[in-house]
């Protein structure tokens, strides 16, 4: 069913993730759906598409109301945004109604519904993210998507200072979307845009600015759009503690947004700071603070240095502190990661059990004392034995 006003441009075989489960199904129940954003994009680029939202031209409760007489779970997730989540065998597709917006505030919208696709692709960020495509592969694409998705180029639907000024996240999701699908010099008018913007980063939530950061951090090749937004001033706004990103083009290992962070700081300072102001996970902080707290091991650690830093730390921060220490001098580690690999994580053989059976009393006394004896171990390259740490414990505890 295809409004002759509104034709598709092109068409192509529909994704295995939208003729199948809980995508398909949403499909069928509503007349008009049609995936959006990056399924359709991923879709176009031959990527992989992970998760597939879909839009309808109905209201959300007649989106509802359809989804269940169809059999579906409808979850009312985020009605005020037009949004409900569909569930079939456990699967979720996001369900939004066509949508315009009414008010901007630079982070948060008022909408109205809409029964106009251009409308609702309006209203989205870049061109490449405002295609829209129905289960049976048409594509519709009003701004020009598919061009730039073929180009390499992330354009603004529309003038980019007000784009940016209704939601000054979009500065961020353009480094994002630049990193993932950028190729070439980036769009001159959305640069120029983004440096008068930069002051309406401070209106965003920490949360969301780490949430996009991170983003952007476990992508593929981050660190020429890192460069891209330190020359655009943005890096500075948003990661003041941020030293070296030629380290991060430098880093060989898996992407890791946490790692990839440790690295760009590289010992500048100032984690207590990001840590605090861009509220990170407890997780987060806590591998952020030991890759930045733990001295890089250099290529020819000796067999007792890896050791102390098994016992100390477990072995994929091991690892990390590896690629990381890679990463700021260039001398390659990779006999040390297989070291690590290799190599059994010291444990020191007593416990509070042991101080017992020794007569030693409990109490802070009796901490201090296996302490003393796990450095003495540790000091020792982590190799001495039971009987000889219980000799050396009886001796911190003052027994003989
Ligand atoms: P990803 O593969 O990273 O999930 P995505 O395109 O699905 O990419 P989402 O952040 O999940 O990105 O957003 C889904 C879609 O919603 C986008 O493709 C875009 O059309 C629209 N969108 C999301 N955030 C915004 C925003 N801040 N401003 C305008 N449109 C947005
Ligand atoms: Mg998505």
């Amino acid at each position: 069913m295809t409004d002759p006003s509104d034709p598709p441009v092109v068409r192509i075989d529909p994704p295995e993730m939208l003729r199948q489960g809980a995508p398909a199904a949403v499909l069928a129940a509503l007349p008009g759906a049609r995936a959006v954003g990056g399924a359709v994009r991923d879709a176009l680029a031959g990527r992989p598409v992970h998760d597939v939202d879909v839009a309808a031209p109905l209201p959300p409760d007649a989106i509802a109301a359809r989804l269940r007489e169809a059999g579906l779970k409808v979850f009312e997730t985020g009605l005020q945004h037009g949004t409900v989540t569909a569930v079939l065998n456990r699967e979720p597709v996001e369900v939004t109604s066509l949508r315009r917006d009414v008010l901007t505030d630079g982070r948060h919208a008022t909408v109205a519904w809409t029964e106009d696709w251009r409308e609702d692709a309006a209203r989205r960020d870049f061109t490449i993210n405002a295609l829209s495509m129905d289960g049976e592969g048409r594509i519709w694409d009003y701004f020009g998507g598919r061009e730039d998705l073929a180009a390499g180029l992330v354009r603004f639907v529309g003038d980019p200072a007000t784009r940016l000024a209704e939601d000054y996240l979009r500065l961020l999701r353009f480094f994002r979307f630049h990193a993932r699908y950028g190729r070439g010099a980036p769009d001159a008018a959305a640069l120029t845009a983004i440096r008068a913007a930069i002051p309406g980063l401070a209106r965003l939530s920490a949360e969301r600015v780490w949430m996009e950061l991170k983003r952007l951090l476990e992508g593929t090749d981050p660190a020429p759009t890192l460069e891209l937004m330190r020359e655009s001033g943005v890096l500075q706004a948003v990661l003041p503690e941020a030293g070296c990103v030629a380290a991060v083009a430098r880093l060989g290992a898996p992407p890791d947004p946490v790692l990839r962070l440790a690295v760009l700081l590289n010992g500048a300072g100032g984690a207590e700071h990001l840590i605090r102001r861009l509220r990170l996970s407890g997780d987060e902080a806590k591998r952020l603070r030991t890759l930045l707290a733990v001295p890089a091991p250099a290529p020819e650690t000796s067999g007792d240095d890896l050791r102390r830093l098994l016992a100390d730390v477990a072995p994929p921060i091991a690892t990390d502190l590896a690629w990381a220490a890679e990463a700021w001098d260039g001398r390659d580690r990779a006999a040390l990661r297989r070291r690590i690999a290799d190599t059994p994580a010291p444990v020191f053989p007593l416990q509070g059990r042991d101080a017992l059976e020794l007569g030693i009393s409990p109490g802070p006394a009796m901490g201090r004392a296996l302490a003393e004896a796990r450095r003495w171990w540790w000091e020792g390259g982590c190799t001495a034995s039971a009987s000889a740490c219980r000799t050396m414990l009886r001796h911190a505890a003052g027994l003989q």
